[in-house]
């Protein structure tokens, strides 16, 4: 898709509302490889020069979500992609597979999630 001023407003409107349902704090978005390029080396470790290839990164450590708008062919895929990041960024722990795919369809149908809690570890004398 072509990155122009409309859409990028379309894509932060989606990343601010799935944020708000996801109860995550909206993350820095970086919607072109230059702008990967440009964020600070120690952000975007690991997957800086290689961010083209996917449609999506999460930089889980920074809050930080790239979404390859130029790699993405059309409305359907950006909006499973911003989710994908989204569940990323509030099930940090989970890997992909079944249950991952699970949440982004949950995320995609309007599903909330509560915050992220640490379990309470139980601790006795
Ligand atoms: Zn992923």
């Amino acid at each position: 898709m072509k990155i122009d001023p409309d859409l990028r407003l379309q894509i932060m409107e989606k990343v601010g509302i799935y944020s708000n349902r996801f109860s995550i704090p909206e993350p820095r978005l970086l919607l072109t490889t230059k702008d990967v390029l440009d964020a600070p080396k120690e952000m975007t470790e690991g997957r800086r020069t290689s961010a083209y290839k996917y449609y999506g990164v999460s930089y889980l450590q920074h809050n930080l979500v790239f979404v390859n708008v130029r790699k993405i062919p059309d409305e359907k895929i950006l909006e499973n992609t911003i989710v994908h990041e989204l569940i990323h960024m509030r099930f940090q722990y989970l890997a992909h597979g079944k249950r991952f795919n699970k949440l982004v369809r949950q995320g995609l149908r309007g599903k909330t999630f509560p915050p992220y809690r640490k379990r309470n570890k139980i601790s006795a004398i």
